[in-house]
């Protein structure tokens, strides 16, 4: 078992797992003065003291996570979504119901995918990710046999 870079030929190697699991950790934080913030929302101005308590992720630790199921909460969240606003705004009844059956079809053909990624893509991908080694010099993802 070689734990050599196969691209920079460094021995500084970690594997995948522990890299993603070390990389998390539970942190509070204590934040004061004065702050600019310029966020999604918009400019925010913080003045005083803060606490923050949550989980941090290193950038590292984002990349070597493990790959991820298809989730059929999401999926159903959606349908949920769609079904209940053409339901609000689509007077036509016909249309409406038209539109529902699409909606169902749409979102039962999307859990079949999900499954079927799950049972026969997942576990090859999840192997291969246990399988997987990340270079701490040049952060190249490497798998070993
Ligand atoms: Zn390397």
């Amino acid at each position: 078992m070689s734990l050599t870079c196969p691209k920079c030929s460094d021995q500084n190697t970690q594997r995948l797992s522990l890299a993603f699991e070390s990389g998390i950790s539970d942190v509070t934080t204590r934040t004061s003065g004065a702050a600019v913030g310029i966020g999604r929302g918009g400019i925010g101005i913080g003045i005083g003291s803060s606490k923050n308590k949550g989980t941090s992720q290193t950038a590292l630790s984002q990349r070597a996570a493990p790959p991820k199921k298809s989730s059929y909460l999401k999926i159903f969240k959606y349908w949920f979504i769609a079904t209940l606003l053409s339901q609000i705004f689509l007077r036509n009844t016909t249309f409406r119901e038209i539109v529902a059956v699409t909606i169902l079809v749409a979102a039962g053909y999307a859990i079949y995918r999900a499954f079927m990624f799950n049972r026969d893509q997942w576990p090859a991908l999840h192997q291969t990710w246990q399988k997987s080694f990340i270079c701490l010099r040049c952060s190249n993802i490497f798998e070993v046999d």
